[in-house]
Order: C-alpha cells, then structure tokens, then sequence
C-alpha cells in the first residue's frame, strides 16, 4: 500500500487531536495542557 501520508490538519492540536480535551481512563475529561483546550494549536 502506498497511501501513507494522511491530510493532516494544520491547526489541530497534534496532542489531543483537535478534541481540547483528553478522555481519562477513570472517566471524565481533562482539559489538554498543549492547546488549552482549544483543540488547536
Ligand atoms: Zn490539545
């Protein structure tokens, strides 16, 4: 296969992936640190 490269995004947050926010295994949610849960960088 050589469809590798994906269309990323520019402005989405690498980190949490445009959410703003990380789901935690415990439940709940925690406000990504990297874009201040704006979901870009
Ligand atoms: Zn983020």
């Amino acid at each position: 296969m050589t469809t590798y490269k994906k269309d990323v995004q520019n402005n989405e947050c690498p980190y949490c992936k445009g959410d703003g926010y990380f789901q935690l295994r415990l439940g709940g949610s925690e406000t990504c640190a990297c874009c201040s849960g704006s979901g870009r960088k």
